[in-house]
C-alpha cells in the first residue's frame, strides 16, 4: 500500500505524466530518447500503480492510457481500420506467471503460445488488396498513423506482389529494423562527414522510415518482418496457422517464432533465445508471447492500451564483466576533463568494447572503483558503454586507488574545479592543445562558420606548423602556406581558401556561436544577436541586461558577462572582425514592413525558431499573428507536429500554407510568394 499523501501522491502523477510525456515525445518523434528503456518502464510502473491507488488523480489522456505518439506531419495522417497496440511488458519469471495465472482463470482450459523475437524496430500496418501491396502506415498514436506506403516500397525484403494468396484483402503488421553491422557502416559515414551519429538502430531506423524523399530511404539498408495477419472475417483458427499461410504466399516472417504447447516450453524458447540472439546481426529486447487460438484472444479482449492475450517479456540488459587496466582523461573543448576507463576489450551485444565513460571524479567516487578492479559493463540503448558498478567479491590486494589528477594531463596546467559543478576543468584555455584544437573545430563546424573544407587533421597540422592557434589565425592562411603541409593537393589548398573567405559571408548569430563561449549554443546566440544587434552592445552589456534578454539567465548572463571581460578574448574578436566577419545582425531580417496588413498564424515546432522567436520575427515585419485560422489569415506557417485542425481549416478556407523556410525568405526580401 503507498504511503503517501493524497496531495504528494496528486503532485507526484502531475510529475510522472509530464516527464513520460516528454520522454515519449523524444523517443517516438525525435528518435532521440533521454533514458535508458528500463528507467522509462520504471517510470511508467510507477505511475501505473499511483493511479490504481489514487485514481481521482488520473489525468486526461495520461501516458498510462495510450500508446506514445510518432505522428509526424511530413506524412498524411490515416486512420487505423483496428487500433494499433502496445504490448505489456513482464522482467521476472513472477510477472511471466502472473499473466499466465491470469489467462489461465478466465479461460480455464490448456492454453497454447506462440513466442516470438521481439525486434527492436518500429511497428508497421501494412495493406494487401488482390495480391498486390497497396498501402504501409506507421503505428502513429494507436487510433491514426503517417501514411508511408511509398517509403515501405523501397524496402528490398518487403513483397510487393505475393504468391496466390487465399485472402482478397488483408492487413499484416510487423516490424521495420535496420541490422548493426548496416547501422554502424552508415554512422561511420557519418562520423566522417561531420553529420551527428545515431545512438542506436532503433532510433536509425525510424529516422529513416520518417524521411521525406523515397530516393534516400532507398539507400537505408531497412528491413521488415512481418508478424501478425488481420482479416475482416475469421479465416484461420489460430495465430500459427495464420503465419505459415502468409509465409507460403511469400511474405517474410520470423524464422525463430515457435509453437509452444505450455509456459514451460514458453520459458526454454527464452532462455535458448537469450544467448543465441546475439548471433542474429539485429537488436532484440525481448520475446512476445500471444495466446495461440484466435477464439481465446478475442475473448481476453483488450486494455486501454495492449492486448490481454499477448505479453512482452524483456530480455535483461546485457552485462560483462571485465578488468579495468587503466584511465585516461580527455580533454575537451572547454577544458572539461571527462575520465575514460580503459577495459580489457571484452563482447558485448556483438561489439568489442575497449573503453568506457567514468564521468568526472564524483562518479569515480560513487563507485568505488579501483585499478586491476573487476567492473561491471553495460550497454543499454547507447553506443558508449558504461561502468554500473565493481565485483568487489573479486578485487584484488593490490588493486590501487584512481587519483583524479591535480594537473592537465596534457600541458600540465592547474586543473580547477568550480563550486557547485562536478567537473574538473584545465585552466590553460589559450594554449592547452586538446583544447585549443577543440574550439578550432567548434568554430569551422557546420552550425558555427561551416567551413567544411577544413575537419580535425587539418586543424592538427595547422597546429603543428604553428599556423593557427586561434580561429582569427584562419583568415591570415595563404594558399603557399598551405602548399607547405604535408600530402596537400593544389586543389584542396584552393578549396580551403575559398571556404574560409565564404564564412565572411556567415552571420553574426554564428559566429557568436562560433566563438564557443560557455552556455552559449545555438539558441542562445540567436537570442543574443537578436537582441544586442551588435557585437560592441553585447560586449557592453552589463550581466542585468544581459539577464534581462528572454530565456537568458544567471549562469548564461555570467559567462557572456566574464568572458568579454578577458582582454585576449576581446582582441581575438576585433581580430575577427578585422578579417570581414559578421558582427552585426542585418537589420532587414528583424526589421521591415513586408509584413504589412497580413496575419499569420503558426502552428507546430520549428527548426530555425522558437515558439516565441517566429511570432517576434513576424511582428518585427510589420505582420500581426492571429491565434486561430479564419478567413482573415494571409498565410498559414506550418512546423512540425501542426496541430491537425488549423491545417484542415487552412485547407478548407484556401489559406496558403507555407514553412518556415519560405517564411525567412519572404521577410529577408528573397522571395514573393504567390498570392
Ligand atoms: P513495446 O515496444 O514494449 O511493445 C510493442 C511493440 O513491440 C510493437 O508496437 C511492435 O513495434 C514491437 N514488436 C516487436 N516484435 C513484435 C512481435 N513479434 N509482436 C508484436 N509486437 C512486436 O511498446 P511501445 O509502446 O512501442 O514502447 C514502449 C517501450 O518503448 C517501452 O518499453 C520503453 O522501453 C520504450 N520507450 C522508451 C522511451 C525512452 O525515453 N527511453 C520512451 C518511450 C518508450
Amino acid at each position: 500500500m503507498y504511503q503517501l499523501e493524497p496531495s504528494e501522491a496528486k503532485n507526484r502523477i502531475l510529475q510522472l505524466t509530464k516527464e513520460l510525456r516528454e520522454h515519449n515525445y523524444k523517443y517516438y518523434v525525435l528518435a532521440q530518447p533521454s533514458i535508458e528503456d528500463r528507467d522509462f518502464d520504471m517510470l511508467m510502473r510507477e505511475l501505473e500503480d499511483l493511479e490504481r491507488s489514487f485514481p481521482q488523480f488520473i489525468e486526461t489522456d495520461s501516458p498510462t492510457q495510450k500508446v506514445g505518439s510518432d505522428l509526424n506531419a511530413a506524412f498524411e495522417t490515416v486512420p487505423h481500420k483496428r487500433r494499433m497496440l502496445s504490448l505489456s511488458n513482464a522482467y521476472t519469471w513472477e510477472e511471466l506467471d502472473e499473466w499466465h495465472a491470469r489467462i489461465q482463470k478466465a479461460v480455464e482450459k490448456p492454453v497454447e503460445f506462440v513466442c516470438e523475437l521481439k525486434i527492436d524496430g518500429l511497428a508497421i500496418s501494412i495493406f494487401y488488396e488482390n495480391g498486390e501491396y497497396k498501402q504501409a502506415v506507421t503505428r502513429g498514436d494507436g487510433t491514426q498513423g503517417d501514411d508511408v506506403t511509398q517509403n515501405v516500397g523501397t524496402i528490398r525484403s518487403h513483397r510487393k506482389k505475393l504468391s496466390a494468396p487465399s485472402l482478397n484483402a488483408f492487413e499484416i503488421r510487423g516490424e521495420i529494423f535496420i541490422h548493426r553491422a548496416g547501422f554502424e557502416k552508415l554512422n561511420s559515414e557519418r562520423v566522417l562527414k561531420g553529420q551527428p551519429i545515431y545512438a542506436n538502430p532503433r532510433n536509425l531506423a525510424s529516422g529513416s522510415l520518417k524521411m521525406k524523399d523515397a530516393n534516400e530511404v532507398a539507400k537505408r539498408p531497412l528491413d521488415i518482418i512481418l508478424y501478425h495477419l488481420l482479416t475482416d472475417n475469421r479465416t484461420f483458427d489460430t495465430h500459427w496457422q495464420s503465419l505459415q499461410e502468409a509465409k507460403s504466399w511469400g511474405i517474410k516472417t520470423a524464422e525463430s517464432s515457435r509453437l509452444c504447447r505450455n509456459l514451460d516450453e514458453v520459458k526454454e524458447f527464452i532462455k535458448s533465445w537469450d544467448t543465441k540472439r546475439k548471433t542474429l546481426g539485429y537488436d532484440t529486447d525481448g520475446v512476445v508471447i500471444k495466446v495461440n487460438d484466435l477464439n481465446t484472444q478475442d475473448e481476453l479482449g483488450f486494455t486501454a492500451k495492449s492486448p490481454r492475450w499477448a505479453i512482452a517479456y524483456k530480455f535483461e540488459t546485457e552485462t560483462v564483466e571485465t578488468t579495468l587496466k587503466n584511465v585516461s582523461y580527455q580533454i575537451g573543448r572547454t577544458g572539461a576533463i571527462t575520465p575514460v576507463a580503459d577495459l580489457n576489450p571484452i563482447q558485448l551485444l556483438g561489439t568489442t568494447v575497449k573503453r568506457a565513460s567514468l564521468h568526472n571524479a564524483n562518479e569515480i567516487e560513487r563507485l568505488d572503483v579501483r585499478l586491476g578492479d573487476t567492473v561491471m559493463v553495460e550497454k543499454g540503448g547507447e553506443i558508449i558503454p558504461k561502468i554500473t558498478g565493481v565485483n568487489l567479491s573479486k578485487r584484488k590486494s593490490d588493486s590501487t586507488p584512481i587519483i583524479f589528477p591535480t594537473f592537465c594531463p596534457e600541458c600540465n596546467s592547474p586543473l580547477i574545479r568550480k563550486e557547485a559543478e562536478v567537473q574538473h576543468y584545465c585552466s590553460n584555455e589559450i594554449d592547452c592543445k586538446p583544447q585549443v584544437i577543440g574550439k578550432l573545430e567548434h568554430f569551422v563546424g557546420r552550425k558555427a562558420m561551416d567551413i567544411n573544407s577544413i575537419g580535425v587533421e587539418l586543424l592538427r597540422a595547422f597546429h603543428e606548423s604553428n599556423y593557427v592557434k586561434k580561429p582569427a589565425d584562419l583568415y591570415a592562411l595563404e594558399y603557399n602556406q598551405l602548399m607547405k603541409l604535408e600530402r596537400m593537393g593544389e586543389k584542396s589548398a584552393s578549396n580551403i581558401i575559398e571556404g574560409i573567405e565564404q564564412s565572411k559571408a556567415i552571420p553574426f548569430p554564428k559566429v557568436l556561436f562560433g566563438l564557443g563561449i560557455r552556455y552559449v549554443g545555438e539558441t542562445v546566440a540567436k537570442k543574443l544577436a537578436a537582441h544586442f544587434l551588435a557585437i560592441e552592445e553585447l560586449i557592453a552589456a552589463t550581466k542585468e541586461e544581459l539577464e534581462s534578454v528572454e530565456e537568458i539567465g544567471s549562469k548564461i548572463a555570467q559567462s557572456v558577462h566574464a568572458y568579454f571581460r578577458v582582454p585576449k578574448n576581446i582582441e581575438h574578436v576585433i581580430q575577427l572582425k578585422n578579417a570581414g566577419l559578421q558582427f552585426k545582425s542585418e537589420k532587414k531580417e528583424l526589421d521591415g514592413d513586408i509584413l504589412v496588413g497580413k496575419t499569420l498564424v503558426v502552428s507546430g515546432t520549428f527548426a530555425q525558431f522558437s515558439r516565441d522567436g517566429i511570432k517576434e520575427a513576424i511582428v518585427a515585419n510589420g505582420g500581426k499573428v492571429g491565434s486561430s485560422v479564419s478567413k482573415n489569415t494571409t498565410y498559414l506557417v506550418a512546423g512540425d507536429k501542426i496541430g491537425p485542425s488549423k491545417l484542415a481549416k487552412a485547407e478548407t478556407l484556401g489559406v496558403k500554407i507555407i514553412d518556415e523556410n519560405q517564411l525567412i525568405a519572404l521577410i529577408s526580401g528573397n522571395s514573393r510568394i504567390e498570392e
